[in-house]
């Protein structure tokens, strides 16, 4: 059993200063004004406030690993992300053969032995059914049109778990409609999209933008597009990379007075070089060159970020002047709701004991992944 105590909780609807929280195994069992067992290892909390885990729905890679050129890496990734505060993330497999996507599922199934990390929940596939005219850094000669025949084999149970596609593709909303019936959430992104197509997209079961104003048309006060559709619509949850670099800080700050806490999911899209000094890295198939903020094609194209989900919670307070529950559950109750995960992204009794505990200043001193210490910064 593990037991914290003087921490300041972060359910993170509610804040509970002073409160203690009991761990059995893999899952918290108590929380609050609680006595500590005879058996349990104790840590002080003292000054620090405790968190859900965060969880990243969109990571490519990180640590000189790309998981779109080798899905083998996940796992090794997967290991380093409790740095920063990660307890659970999607995989994210960016337009690509086929075979990847099945090699990706396929590394999923098994957790190496004594494995003590993030989980990777399930795919985030970006693609391949985008539209070329916002194709970012997607190899174009592997990009489809929506078929229900390239989608065979994907479904929540067997590990694709969140799919983008560009919704004005033909029989796109097709496909919407047979991944939704396979428990998969669906995600408009990489798209030319209209206010018309967006809303349609809305009406078959589109929850999610995958990051919002990245790889879609400008916002037009005549042609509001897809980025007036996810924001004004609160059926959808938008992705926001909140780096400085991808969208403009005064930009995040009109995102959050639209949509609010409860519709803004921090994601990082963050690259290989995550965590990595600066230099030449691949994502899926390209080359990046990745400086102190960016990492960019040749042509200077973005290609993803380098950007640590714990700096993008720390980022969108001082953007926006959001409270700290607010930000954090951007990272936590927000992307649980949207993947319908009921013991993941909250502190409560029956929850899996992902947590995190941070300073006052919002840095990662300690990351606890289903009940064990995977990171401890001494
Ligand atoms: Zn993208």
């Amino acid at each position: 059993m593990l037991y914290i105590h003087r921490a300041d909780i972060l359910t993170p609807r509610e804040r509970l200063a002073n409160s203690a929280l009991l761990i059995d195994g893999e899952r918290i069992v108590a929380l609050g004004d609680i006595p500590c067992p005879a058996e349990a290892h104790t840590i002080d909390a003292t000054g620090l406030i405790l968190a859900p885990g965060f969880i990243d729905l969109q990571l490519n890679g990180g640590f000189g690993f790309d998981f779109t050129s080798d899905p083998r890496t996940i796992f090794q990734v997967a290991e380093r992300l409790p740095e920063h505060g990660v307890t659970s993330f999607l995989p994210t497999i960016i337009t690509s053969p086929l075979a990847t996507v099945a090699a990706a599922q396929e590394t999923l199934r098994l957790t190496p032995p004594n494995f003590r990390g993030a989980s990777p929940l399930g795919l985030h596939l970006e693609g391949p059914f985008l539209n070329p005219a916002k194709r970012g850094a997607h190899n174009p000669a592997h990009l489809r049109q929506p078929d229900l025949r390239t989608m065979t084999g994907w479904s929540h149970d067997s590990g694709v778990w969140l799919v983008t596609l560009a919704p004005e593709l033909p029989a796109a909303l097709d496909s919407v409609k047979c991944l939704r019936d396979q428990r998969v959430v669906v995600s408009t992104g990489h798209s030319m999209a209209n206010y018309e197509d967006a809303l349609a997209a809305l009406d078959s079961g589109v929850t999610y933008g995958t990051h919002l104003f990245n790889a879609m048309p400008a916002l037009d006060h005549r042609d509001p597009g897809l980025v007036a559709a996810l924001l004004t619509d609160p059926r959808a949850t938008v992705g926001l990379i909140a780096d400085g670099v991808h969208v403009h800080p005064a930009i995040v700050k009109l995102i959050w007075q639209a949509k609010g806490p409860a519709r803004i999911n921090l994601v990082t899209d963050a690259m290989a070089a995550l965590g990595m000094p600066p230099g030449q890295y691949t994502l899926g198939g390209f080359t990046a060159i990745v400086d102190q903020i960016s990492a960019r094609l040749a042509d200077g194209r973005l290609a993803g970020s380098i950007l640590h989900l714990d700096q993008a919670v720390r980022n969108l307070i001082a953007f926006t002047g959001c409270s700290i529950a607010e930000a954090v559950a951007t990272v936590t109750s927000v992307p649980a709701r949207l993947l319908g995960l009921a013991d993941r992204g909250q502190i409560a009794p029956g929850f899996i004991a992902d947590l995190v505990l941070l300073t006052a200043e919002l840095r990662v001193k300690m990351t606890i992944t289903k009940g064990q210490i995977s990171h401890e910064l001494r």
